[in-house]
């Protein structure tokens, strides 16, 4: 038998544009489901999932069999009729993986979707060619197989990566032109490594299916593409019509100020966390909280900050953009949302915006109140991947940004996850701190600023944490208030401290700090009557220290509790006075034992006018309503004369003495005698004068 030449594929130049024509636009439709498969969940995700399998694999199975045909329409050829229904299901099922992996969010997770799509795509032509009969032999070039499979596999990573990691609108489309790429470059350099050789004498087996009847089901996958395609486009653009209707339609929820509510809100953010990712812009969430709003609600009356509370939003919202939202989640909390065109500054440009609506004072009655937000943003997906994080993300920034400082915009940070966890395992350490016995007394003296005598001290918790060592009352203190844990840890002050006096070992009154939580309780004064009975500890010995928030939370129920305290003989102390809302007001109301000055204004005496005018004013308000006042923070001997000058009665501050535990107290009580006798202060401060 003769040897025959290697035949050379004459290729069908129409057969090849429509194969490549049929597989872009079947991986442009895939990308298109895939990328709504990303921005779902649940058995929604699966279903755009399968839909954009079906539609790529069609699409693949499809151009796969026509550039096949392509080949040389003279060459006598047919298919395995299982072998080539197999090619559809591998095709399937490596595009179904393929995207479930990429659309996780593990770091790797788009390349490796797109080698599990790569590899398949491999398995299916190999299949595929496995299942093409000649009349004659085809031999295969190892080296550009080896090639073909490279190429086939990093060209899909990379499809892959483009979809998942869009940096522009592009991006998608892309994605689709790689893989359609990907696909046509490897079948035809697979085709490049064979070479057929043409044998008549080898007669194609009777069960292959000749090429015109591929040629049909091969057109059947064509539509079935094609529909599965315009169909899905029709279906979404008719749920983002009725989404923008129920959005509309939801739209004014919030009957006191007219914004949309909160239902609206997660709507919206559904609706545009999907169309951001189609379009591969950046979203970004805002948690807008008003700061201190509790203390002018209770100032005023409710219905006056309700009033307060719509004209901040019909501010804000007149300053809303194209593409910006806003909502009221409640109380006072809004929401706000932005697409952005993806420059940096676009979300923080918008919370200033929304922070200037408060540079202007807001008018009540007769009265201007100013107010600030506290604003804390995070954007999707640079920040946070998955949408349902971006509210909660948001609002921890929020959240942080208010604890350090009133009206601060602050964006998101993974690490504030992390502070936040720290911050919740603290919380649970606390709740058993007390029982544990890792919660301390320290006892800070406090002096009569004439002589300098020591006249009492204040009990100043110290927690010792088993891992952390000392933490500041700074930090546990809120904490255990956020928690609840603060009620029975004061509980325990009191008693403490109550006990640690009535055997003798503390000076004078013994001042214990009252959270507003110990205040919420209505057997306040039954707990500390029971605790003075328990300890012996006289209540004229026993002064207990309430900050301005602390009554204002209800303002008569505390005035009702205060007085209850006081007619058992025991003293009130107004503490860090000044770093409240309505000083005088509360003073007027309630006949306080001792006006407590926060130490940040005597932080800054004698140099700076301002603050000696402000305690100047504060000695002259003590003196005619007849309550003493301590100043607190006393750190200098200048500070100390100014005070003691100015008529101030009382101090307490590390000048003097610094917190001290039980055992320390009593050499820190007899340092504080010396200080009184040997060098009073108002020598020591002549001294230093003098020396400068
Ligand atoms: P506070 O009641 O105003 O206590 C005074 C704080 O000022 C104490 O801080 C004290 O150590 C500090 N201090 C005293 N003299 C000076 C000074 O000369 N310079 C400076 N820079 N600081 C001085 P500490 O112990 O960290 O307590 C902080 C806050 O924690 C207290 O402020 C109080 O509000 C709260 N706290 C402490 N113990 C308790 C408690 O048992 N119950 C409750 N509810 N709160 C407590
Ligand atoms: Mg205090
Ligand atoms: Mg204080």
């Amino acid at each position: 038998m003769s040897q025959a030449a290697p035949y050379a594929f004459a290729y069908h130049q129409i057969l090849v544009a429509i194969s490549g024509s049929v597989c872009l636009f079947g991986t442009w439709v895939g990308m298109r489901h895939f990328a709504r498969a990303r921005a779902t969940r649940g058995s929604t995700r699966v279903g755009w999932l399968f839909l954009a399998s079906v539609g790529t694999g069609a699409a693949l199975w499809a151009s796969t069999f026509i550039s096949i045909l392509a080949l040389d329409a003279s060459l006598n050829s047919g298919f395995e009729p299982v072998a080539t229904g197999v090619v559809l299901l591998v095709a399937i099922v490596a595009c179904f993986l393929g995207f479930e992996i990429g659309s996780r969010h593990f770091t790797l997770a788009p390349e490796a979707g797109g080698l599990v799509i790569g590899a398949g795509i491999l398995v299916m032509h190999f299949i595929a060619f496995k299942s093409w009969h000649i009349e004659g032999r085809v031999e295969w070039n190892s080296f550009g197989v080896a090639m073909t499979f490279l190429l086939g596999l990093g060209l899909s990573a990379l499809a892959v990566n483009r979809a998942n990691r869009p940096v522009t609108r592009w991006c998608r489309h892309g994605a689709a032109v790689v893989l359609a790429f990907m696909i046509c470059a490897m079948h035809y350099a697979l085709t490049a490594s064979a070479a057929t050789i043409a044998d008549p004498s080898m007669l194609l087996p009777a069960y292959v299916i000749p090429a015109h009847v591929l040629g049909l089901a091969v057109f059947g996958a064509i539509l079935l593409v094609m529909g599965s395609g315009f169909s899905t486009y029709v279906i979404d653009m008719k749920i983002r019509t009725e989404s923008a209707d129920r959005i509309h339609q939801l739209s004014f929820n919030d009957s006191m100020t007219g914004l949309p509510n909160r239902i609206a809100f997660n709507e919206r953010l559904a609706f545009d966390a999907a169309d951001a990712h189609e379009r591969a812009q950046q979203l970004a969430a805002f948690s807008i909280n008003l700061d201190g709003f509790k203390v002018v609600n209770d100032m005023f009356n409710h219905s006056t900050g309700d009033l307060l509370l719509i004209e901040v939003a019909e501010r804000m919202r007149r300053r809303l953009g194209p593409g910006e939202f806003l909502a009221r989640q409640g109380g006072d909390e809004f929401l706000g949302l932005q697409m952005s065109g993806n420059h940096p500054r676009d979300a923080e440009a918008f919370a200033e915006r929304i922070a200037g609506v408060f540079a202007q004072p807001f008018q009540v009655g007769d009265q201007q109140v100013r107010l600030t937000a506290s604003i804390g943003y995070a954007i999707f997906p640079v920040d946070t991947p998955d949408r349902d994080q971006m509210l909660s993300n948001a609002r921890l920034a929020m959240d942080r940004g208010k604890s350090k400082q009133r009206g601060l915009i602050c964006r998101y940070h993974q690490e504030m996850d992390d502070t936040a966890r720290a911050r919740r395992a603290l919380a649970r350490d606390l709740q058993s701190a007390a029982a544990r016995g890792e919660l301390e007394l320290h006892y800070q003296l406090q002096a009569t600023l004439a002589d300098g005598k020591t006249c009492g001290a204040e009990a100043l918790m110290r927690w010792h944490h088993p891992k952390r060592g000392m933490i500041s009352p700074a930090e546990f203190i809120p904490l255990a208030e956020e928690t609840g844990a603060i009620v029975a840890m004061g509980e325990w002050a009191l008693r403490t401290a109550c006990r640690d006096a009535a055997e003798g070992r503390i000076p004078g009154t013994v001042a214990v700090n009252l959270s507003p939580l110990q205040f919420g309780r209505d057997d306040l004064a039954d707990v500390i009557h029971a605790i003075l009975l328990e300890t012996g500890l006289s209540p004229r010995r026993l002064e207990v220290e309430v900050t301005e928030s602390t009554i204002m939370s209800d303002q008569s129920r505390g005035l009702h509790i205060l007085r209850k305290l006081k007619a058992m003989g025991i003293s009130v102390a107004m503490d860090d006075f000044g770093t409240g809302y309505s000083s005088l007001a509360t003073l007027h109301a309630f006949p306080f034992d001792k006006i407590k000055l926060d130490q940040s204004f005597v932080k800054r005496l004698p140099g700076d006018a301002a603050a000696a005018a402000i305690v100047r004013t504060v000695l002259k308000l003590g003196e005619s309503l007849g309550m003493p006042v301590l100043a607190e923070g006393i750190e200098t001997a200048a500070q100390w004369e100014f005070l003691r000058s100015e008529g101030c009665a009382r101090g307490q501050g590390y000048l003097f003495a610094r917190p001290a535990s039980l055992r320390q107290l009593p050499d820190a009580i007899e340092a504080a005698a010396r200080f009184a006798s040997d060098e009073p202060p108002a020598k020591a401060f002549a001294r230093a004068r003098a020396a400068t």
